[in-house]
């Protein structure tokens, strides 16, 4: 089995090595070629072009920033679709929108190539450890296959409905990620204004029901920590929130928070957040409310 894989950024370059830690024959494109170097250093293959790539592969993954990259890879010209064999797999792990992924659906559709959207949940840091989990969205009688195929990336993998479902779910995962790194944001930074110790106010926070897997797994790794290069970066968060407001508006349903916590995003990113890690929106709002930035 030949896999091509596209895109090995933050999260596509640990998810493709464990293909290849895993025994699996591996042909990766990215543009940024310190990228493939390392790849090729682990024992993957690297191809010059996606048409190449497209051309011999009987599974093609793509893990790119979001919707633009994705429509340009898989459906331009020489992308994906125009050369991939009928009968193979595309599988989209980036994180997209709903229309994004309905029109990749269909396009692979119309070329009788299979398709799936799995889109990855948890933290960089798990997708380093090969404990990722996807959010399948499949055919049935592709899950078996697909399961077994992602589960040499990740340990978890959720079946969310038919090919744009697991666009879906990721939406509303991200939501509710990115709207903690606000509420975490917010809650610490009052508590230093009022003179806690930011080592007891993160204990207590993390022992109670205010507790969330940002606060708890990711802050002390990343911002708390000192640590602010992007495990995700500020400026997918901010793509994230963009497509799951996106998603609200088409639907008709309000999204109050989201929209709000869009925001905080956007004014982290004109105050030059871009590039640094989700959890920096603690430093920003430090920042904005004049206090030191809070280390443990
Ligand atoms: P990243 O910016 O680190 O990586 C994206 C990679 O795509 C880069 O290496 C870039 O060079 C490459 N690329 C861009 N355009 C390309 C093109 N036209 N052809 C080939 N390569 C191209 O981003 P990331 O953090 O790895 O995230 C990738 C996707 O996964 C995003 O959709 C993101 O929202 C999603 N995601 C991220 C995380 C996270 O914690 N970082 C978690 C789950 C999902």
């Amino acid at each position: 089995m030949k896999i091509g894989f596209i895109g090995l950024g933050r999260m596509g370059f640990p998810l493709a090595s464990h293909l290849v830690k895993n025994g699996l024959d591996v042909t990766a494109f990215d543009l940024n070629l310190a990228q493939i170097e390392k790849f090729i250093q682990l024992g993957g293959k690297s191809a010059e072009n996606i048409q190449h790539i497209a051309k011999n592969a009987d599974i093609v993954f793509t893990m790119l920033p979001g919707p633009k990259q994705s429509k340009e890879v898989i459906l331009g010209d020489n992308g994906v679709l125009a050369n991939l064999s009928e009968g193979k797999y595309l599988i989209e792990l980036s994180t997209i929108d709903t229309d994004t992924v309905d029109l990749l659906y269909q396009h692979a559709k119309e070329k009788n190539i299979k398709f799936a959207d799995a889109p990855v949940g948890r933290l960089a840091a798990h997708a380093d450890l090969g404990e990722s989990l996807f959010m399948l969205g499949a055919e049935t009688a592709e899950f078996d296959y697909l399961q077994d195929l992602l589960l040499k990336m990740g340990t978890t993998v959720l079946h969310c409905g038919e090919p744009g479902a697991g666009t879906r779910m990721k939406l509303i995962n991200n939501l509710m990620v990115l709207c903690y790194c606000q509420l975490n944001s917010e809650a610490l930074v009052l508590a230093q204004g009022l003179g806690l110790d930011a080592k007891k106010t993160f204990e207590v926070l993390t022992g109670t029901t205010a507790s969330n897997g940002q606060l708890k797994e990711k802050w002390p790794q990343k911002v708390l920590n000192n640590d602010l290069t992007p495990g995700f970066d500020i400026a997918l968060g901010f793509k994230d929130l963009t497509l799951a407001c996106q998603a609200a508006q088409s639907t008709g349903i309000s999204l109050p928070v989201g929209n709000l916590v869009r925001n905080m995003f956007q004014l982290a990113r004109h105050a030059g957040k871009d590039g640094q890690d989700t959890s920096s929106m603690t430093d920003f709002w430090a920042e904005v409310n004049q206090i030191e930035k809070i280390r443990i």
